[in-house]
């Protein structure tokens, strides 16, 4: 397998730290973006003890400069960029009638304008070395809505926009770029979830239990392989049989 180097935004997380680990274990050099640089460390160590060495370069996925110098850092540290992963994420759920405006722009900001913000610097490097591989995490429910998320349900669902217009202008160059759309994983964002609420979403999914962060890692890294350079474009929904729609 040729050794690339991947860059995972919000690599940090519960999803993301299963991309990184699992990219890195299959023998690339693994880089993310950190806010906090004590959390960082922490989180650089045990990833270290457990054989992982990750780049950790500073970046605000939400800021349009921030994100200049997180690709010019990573550059430099590792290498151009082969595999970008545009994985970070957050929730500010309310009802739409409650929203503020500052819930909306954060929202939009760190799941839909990272893609801009991370990728722009990236894909002309790509175009010219002609190979390249893209993958957003979006959602579930950016394909199916939720109660409490139109912020969130809006900019997920942006996210494959941007992916299918993304691969007709870059399939030409060796670039794939497509999306994974889990369902609900254990990890913090899903915890922080009332339990009763959990109990609920979990009675909804056919498979009878929240998804594992490897499972979606899984096929991340199948979209990034050799193998995979005939689809793009595609999203690829992964949650147990709760949602099986578009
Ligand atoms: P986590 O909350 O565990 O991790 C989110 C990561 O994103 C953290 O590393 C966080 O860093 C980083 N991040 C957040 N905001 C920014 C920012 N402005 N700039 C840079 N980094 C940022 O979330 P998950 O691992 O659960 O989610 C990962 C992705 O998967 C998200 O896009 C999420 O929407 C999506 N997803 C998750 C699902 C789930 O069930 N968990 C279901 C469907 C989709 P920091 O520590 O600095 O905050």
């Amino acid at each position: 397998m040729t050794q690339r180097t991947a860059l995972v935004t919000g690599g940090t997380g519960g999803i993301g730290t299963a991309i990184v680990r699992y990219l890195a274990k299959q023998g690339h050099r693994v880089a993310t973006n950190f806010r906090d640089e004590a959390k960082a460390q922490v989180w650089q160590k045990a990833m270290a003890d457990d054989g992982i060495q990750v780049c950790l370069v500073h970046g605000d996925v939400a800021d349009h400069k921030s994100c200049e110098a997180l690709i010019e850092g990573i550059h430099h540290k590792c290498g151009a960029i082969d595999i970008l992963v545009n994985n970070a994420g957050i929730t500010r759920d309310t009802t739409f009638h409650k929203m503020t405006y500052q819930q909306w722009m954060d929202v939009v900001n760190t799941n839909l304008n990272a893609c801009f913000n991370v990728t722009r610097p990236v894909i002309e490097d790509m175009r010219t070395r002609k190979w390249g591989r893209i993958v957003q995490i979006s959602s579930i429910n950016g394909q199916k809505g939720q109660y409490g998320q139109a912020n969130y349900a809006a900019a997920k669902a942006g996210m494959h926009g941007f992916t299918i217009s993304l691969a007709q202008e870059n399939a030409r160059f060796g670039i794939t770029v497509n999306t994974v759309s889990p369902g609900y994983v254990a990890t913090d964002m899903v915890m922080a979830v009332p339990e009763e609420v959990r109990e609920k979403i979990v009675a909804q999914i056919p498979v009878g239990r929240l998804g594992k962060p490897e499972e979606i890692a899984h096929a991340v890294a199948f979209f990034t392989t050799d193998e995979a350079s005939w689809i793009t474009g595609a999203n690829l929904a992964i949650n147990g049989g709760h949602y099986m729609g578009w």
